[in-house]
């Protein structure tokens, strides 16, 4: 299923046409988004998208979505997890995952201006596959790990280097949670979707400049190894989001910080493309 957040609403995409949820479901199911990352919902919304007539409803608007999951319970965020952006940035391979959180207020949509706070001059870029939970999950296996999941959607993790490396502590979250620095969509995928949801094809450009291209199958913790790790301790909801890392050609490693003026893209197959406007306010 491609799942969406259509002005607001949650809605089902079927053949380019936007099945509203709740009219659809007569009332059954909320308008609200979060219930599209719900696994318990999946039955329904399924079915809804087997028994709707496509052609009978609107064609989609991809300048009207915003973003999935638009109020995540938690979000955290990967340091350091594809090889090719830890030797950029002069570090020791990681044993473990490194984690930091990106807040709720950051979240935006898939459309949205990313917005450089004034004076700003070291903010970054991060291309990275987003998974969302849709169940309960603690203490997870990696063979039952993508099954607390109700899917994947694009992410960006925009930073502010200055403040992330300032001396003498480090301070990630902070630094990755300015309002808007979390831009996701333009869906929410189910595993089933996609050929191998553990080999994606990722691209990152800046206003036309290709400045990221990978695929998850380099990440260093994959999907089920994050899911795993992050499970120990912390007890999981539907909703919770987590980016799972960044790949090399960061603009810090490249010397080449966003600026107003700039368009930010975000592709990985078999999900969509992003387009965010940098402005400057
Ligand atoms: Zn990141």
């Amino acid at each position: 299923m491609r799942l969406a957040n259509l002005s607001g609403r949650a809605t089902i995409v079927v053949d380019g046409r936007a099945i509203d949820v709740a009219t659809a479901s007569a009332g059954a199911l909320s308008s609200d988004p979060m219930v599209l990352s719900d696994l318990a919902n999946h039955d329904a919304l399924r079915n809804l998208a087997a028994s709707a007539v496509a052609a009978d409803w609107p064609e989609l608007d991809e300048a009207q979505l915003g973003a999935p999951v638009p109020r995540p319970p938690k979000g955290y965020g990967v340091g350091l997890n594809y090889k090719q952006h830890a030797i950029e940035s002069g570090r020791d391979m990681p044993t473990e995952p490194h984690l930091f959180a990106k807040t709720e207020n950051c979240v935006c949509g898939p459309f949205d201006e990313i917005v450089i706070p004034q004076g700003l001059t070291e903010i970054d870029y991060e291309t990275e596959l987003v998974i969302v939970f849709g169940r309960t999950c603690k203490q997870a296996t990696r063979e039952n790990a993508w099954s607390f999941l109700a899917g994947v959607t694009c992410g960006q993790d925009i930073s502010d280097r200055g403040e992330q490396f300032r001396p003498p502590l480090k301070q990630f979250t902070i630094a990755k949670s300015y309002d808007t620095f979390g831009p996701t969509g333009p869906y929410l995928v189910t595993a089933d979707e996609l050929a191998d949801p553990d080999a994606l094809e990722l691209k990152g450009t800046v206003s036309g400049e290709v400045m990221q291209e990978a695929n998850t199958n380099d990440l260093i913790f994959d999907v089920p190894a994050l899911v795993v790790w992050l499970s120990r301790y912390i007890t999981f909801q539907p909703g919770d989001v987590v980016w799972t890392g960044t790949p090399g050609g960061v603009g810090e490693a490249r010397g080449r910080f966003l600026r107003a003026g700039d368009v930010v893209e975000t592709e990985i197959a078999g999900i969509g493309r992003m387009r965010n406007p940098v402005v400057e306010r």
